[in-house]
């Protein structure tokens, strides 16, 4: 038996065949039909099959504790979540409705996603609901955002074969969207004219097989897309047409960019000028401009700014809304532009409302009948909760309980140490996962066990606005529930019965398709049985017509902005003159080199699936850490020895990797280990920083002052 489903890691959303053999065996292959992947499939989602097989490790039953000090116990469905509805209903009796949050994942699906929303803004009244991908996009929603009017990414991936200039930028595509970049390498191969940048202070194997690598200083990023722009102003490649009749802002934006001469900015970002002016006269050059960014420019203390830097170019150049132009901001979770739909973050509303508008709380509230107002500001973010549960101070925000779903945060937060501290501290703590190498299940009250991929239905939508349905294949062990059914079977429990009497994913996503009507996001048009008939569609989609979706033969909207209309309130875009200072935290004597973390190639985030695959494991079994030579030579450090990495909040101790792929000054540890070797010596995190970009409020996870040694046993 086969069955059409869709890969659970990152946001490139491959289509992926399931095969069922009658001895329960399961194979996996890239499905050719599916328009992202064609066919194929990155190491992680050829390996999916085993994550499934192997249930060793799998959270079977409902458990629950009456204090930390006493082991789990298995209870039932009704026990454990009858006991989390009477704390949550005392403690929003006593502290009010922000006592509770749930922080979730860009790994649910929408349908989990949507209702959980519902649950808390529209039902419990607070908006202390954020999710992990706070943590990898964040500053791109805002970006967008400010530039475009609204949380919309314009281009779809055929729009590769369409460009002749990628500008990658904080991005190692070639290894965390493995398909993204091989469709580029293709496209290169075949038109050899076609030119790759890549911006990044390391030499990523993107960085390798790029035409031009710039490898800047951390945090210079705004120095050079400003730089960029003035060269393009200077040799006459914008489009005055086009900012004249559809862009606001060029003033100041001109007046921002020629504070710096080339020379300088060259300077301070570590590079060759001429380097900055080849760039220039590629995308000046080009006919299709596509921009392609991830962590490097959204994890950062200036995460807006730098995307605005770089969404400037393509308005400056008119380069937006064309086949093959476009700023792509690439999602590393599979659901977490569904998430960004369905208002999972703490300060939206479903279809892109915002919880500060008047206007749009009032619909959302008419929408679902609420018995409470929605709160008008906006909820704790990422690591906003986890400072409130370690913050009892008066006057502190009163948060005390926190419901976990499907994310690791004891090892993806910044400054763990604290954010451990914060998880000991909270009156009470509910983990929902489907495996109990989650780090947080050492510290729940109450412990609920999730379906896993391909043990429910549902929907997700991957980076270029592409939705696909995912069946339920198979039955998941023990007593584990689909997301969607555990959070309406508490909704009822919680007194809210006639508002969430679902019985089937599919109610919940149909009634979510009807809260975007005449949105921006309308997906009125999508059901189920279109998207099992269909396979995917992009949305918008709205019901009776797909509006620009023509060119797509009806699979919806490929392409957001062709008639230069934008989602602002006079449909201008609007240009910003950003700044180019970096307020990350200052090295000194004693923490002198920048630490940056990131992914490698065949792991996924905290390693609870990708980590059980032994394959997987063989490109690096252990976590370790490159430093340049010159760094480590004034260090006495030998290549494969072990180090002490010394942050201002915490150690990590790992293995020393010797390599020029680092600049001088900087060295690279990836973030994907937990409880390493029984300890917490292997989390990146405890060395990195709680700053955070004071817009996005994302984390600053790509610039912490460390300094390194070798360990000596004491
Ligand atoms: Fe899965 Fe991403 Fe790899 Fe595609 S590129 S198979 S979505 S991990």
């Amino acid at each position: 038996m086969t069955h059409q489903t869709t890969c659970c890691y990152c946001g490139v959303g491959c289509g992926i065949v399931v095969r069922q053999e009658p001895n329960g065996r399961l194979t996996v292959e890239g499905d050719k039909d599916h328009p992202s992947n064609q066919g194929m499939l990155c190491s992680k989602g050829m390996n999916l099959h085993y994550t499934v097989m192997d249930q060793s490790d799998r959270l079977l039953y409902p458990q629950m504790r009456l204090n930390r000090s006493m082991p789990l116990q298995r209870v039932s469905w009704d026990t454990a979540l009858e006991r989390t509805a009477a704390v949550f209903r005392t403690l929003i009796q006593k502290y009010g409705p922000d006592s509770v949050a749930f922080y979730v994942s860009g790994q649910c699906l929408t349908e989990e996603y949507y209702l959980v929303n519902k649950l808390i803004k529209g039902f419990i009244g607070s908006n202390n609901i954020d999710t992990n991908s706070r943590l990898c996009m964040s500053s791109a929603v805002v970006g967008y955002k400010l530039s475009l009017g609204e949380d919309s990414v314009p281009v779809c991936y055929d729009d590769i074969e369409e460009a002749d200039v990628f500008y990658v930028q904080g991005a190692n595509p070639a290894w965390c969207h493995p398909i993204i970049w091989r469709r580029i390498e293709a496209h290169k191969a075949a038109n050899p004219h076609v030119k790759i940048i890549c911006v990044d202070p390391r030499r990523t194997d993107t960085a390798r097989s790029s035409d031009l690598h710039l490898p800047i200083r951390p945090g210079t990023d705004i120095v050079l897309n400003n730089a960029i722009g003035r060269l393009l102003i200077e040799k006459g490649y914008i489009d005055d047409e086009f900012i004249v009749d559809h862009i606001d802002g060029f003033t100041a934006y001109r007046e921002q960019v020629m504070q710096r001469t080339i020379a300088e900015a060259a300077d301070l970002c570590g590079i060759d000028a001429d380097a900055i002016r080849t760039t220039a006269e590629w995308i000046g050059r080009s006919k299709g401009f596509l921009s392609l960014w991830t962590m490097g420019m959204n994890q950062s203390v200036v995460g807006v700014n730098k995307n605005l830097s770089l969404i400037n170019l393509h308005l400056i150049t008119g380069r937006i809304g064309k086949p093959g132009n476009g700023p792509f901001s690439l999602t590393g979770q599979p659901n977490a532009m569904g998430g960004r739909e369905v208002g999972g973050l703490a300060n939206v509303l479903p279809a892109h409302r915002d919880v500060t508008n008047p206007a749009h709380r009032a619909e959302v509230e008419t929408f679902w009948n609420s018995p409470v107002k929605i709160a008008d500001k906006p909820g704790l973010t990422a690591t906003e909760m986890f400072e409130a549960l370690a913050d009892d101070r008066p006057g502190a925000a009163p948060l005390k309980a926190i419901w976990i779903i499907n994310t690791n945060p004891l090892v993806s937060l910044p400054d763990l140490n604290a954010a451990e501290s914060a998880l000991k501290k909270a009156r009470y703590v509910v983990v929902q996962d489907v495996s109990n190498r989650a780090d947080t299940v050492a510290f729940a009250d109450v412990v609920l066990p999730a379906a896993a991929w391909l043990e429910k239905e549902g929907t997700m939508t991957n980076a270029e606005r592409r939705i696909t349905y995912l069946p339920k294949v198979l039955n998941a062990p023990g007593e584990a529930l689909p997301d969607v059914e555990i959070i309406w079977r508490f909704a009822q429990k919680m007194g809210f019965g006639d508002a969430f009497s679902y019985n089937t994913a599919a109610e919940v996503y149909h009634e979510y398709t009807q809260i975007t009507a005449g949105t921006n996001v309308d997906v009125t048009g999508v059901s189920y049985e279109l998207l099992k008939a269909k396979r995917s569609v992009q949305w918008p989609y709205p019901a009776g017509g797909w509006g620009q979706g023509a060119e797509s033969g009806g699979a919806g909207t490929k392409r957001l902005f062709t008639d230069h209309s934008f989602y602002t309130t006079n449909q201008r875009a609007q240009l910003h003159a950003v700044p180019d200072g970096n307020n990350s935290e200052p090295t000194d004597d004693d923490f002198p080199l920048v630490l940056t973390t990131g992914r490698i190639r065949d792991q996924w985030h905290t390693m609870t699936k990708t980590g059980r695959v032994s394959r997987l494991n063989q490109h690096a079994p252990q976590p370790f850490l490159q430093i340049h030579p010159k760094d480590a030579e004034e260090r006495g450090i030998q290549h494969g020895q072990l180090v002490e990495i010394k942050g201002r909040r915490g150690e990590v101790r790992v293995k020393a990797q010797l390599t020029e792929d680092v600049r001088p000054g900087l060295c690279f540890l990836p973030m994907h280990w937990g409880k390493f070797l029984n300890n917490t010596l292997g989390r990146a995190n405890n060395l990195t920083n709680p700053l955070i970009d004071p817009r996005s409020k994302e984390p600053d996870f790509k610039f912490s002052a460390v300094q390194v040694t070798p360990y000596q046993k004491p």
